[in-house]
């Protein structure tokens, strides 16, 4: 499948009030979530970096750790990550070894990282040459509905000190 459906529209909403639930939550601005083809989700998370104190604790880690649990690498193949910002390098690789077919993401890093770090030198890891490793066995659909994917940086932006 080459393009979007109202589908994954419907999921890119769901993982976007998912990580608005998040920041409710105490948790970073973060979700992910992992349907198969055949439309099952296989598996549903936020970052939980800030509950853990684990960096690794994103919610792609967490959706592809408790996927792979449940339903095993096969299950997984033609499965779409949803997630609602750009992932990081270390969960774009984390994909490829998973080997997801689709990724599909609402904000590029560039804009919601400074919604998270006052640093503009801040720490930046860029997912686009890791998913290109992958070359056509992994299609990654970048800025899907942009604006609404903003909310969930709006409202962690909102909360933190000033
Ligand atoms: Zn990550």
């Amino acid at each position: 499948m080459s393009e979007l459906g109202d589908v994954d529209l419907d999921y890119m909403r769901r993982v976007i009030a998912r990580a608005c639930a998040a920041v409710e939550e105490g948790n970073r601005p973060f979700a992910a979530v992992l349907v198969a083809a055949d439309g099952v989700v296989l598996a549903e998370s936020c970052d939980m970096s800030n509950a853990t104190g684990d960096p690794l604790n994103h919610g792609e880690i967490n959706v592809l750790r408790t996927a792979h649990v449940n339903c095993g690498l096969d299950r997984m193949a033609d499965a779409t990550l949803y997630v609602n910002s750009e992932p990081c390098s270390m969960c774009a690789g984390a994909i490829l070894r998973y080997g997801l077919a689709r990724v599909i993401y609402g904000t590029p890093a560039a804009v919601s990282r400074p919604y998270i770090s006052k640093n503009p030198r801040g720490l930046s890891f860029p997912s686009a040459p890791i998913f290109a490793l992958a070359g056509q066995a992994l299609q990654v659909f970048p800025g899907v509905l942009l604006e609404e994917a903003r909310r969930p940086f709006e409202l962690y932006a909102g909360k933190a000190p000033s």
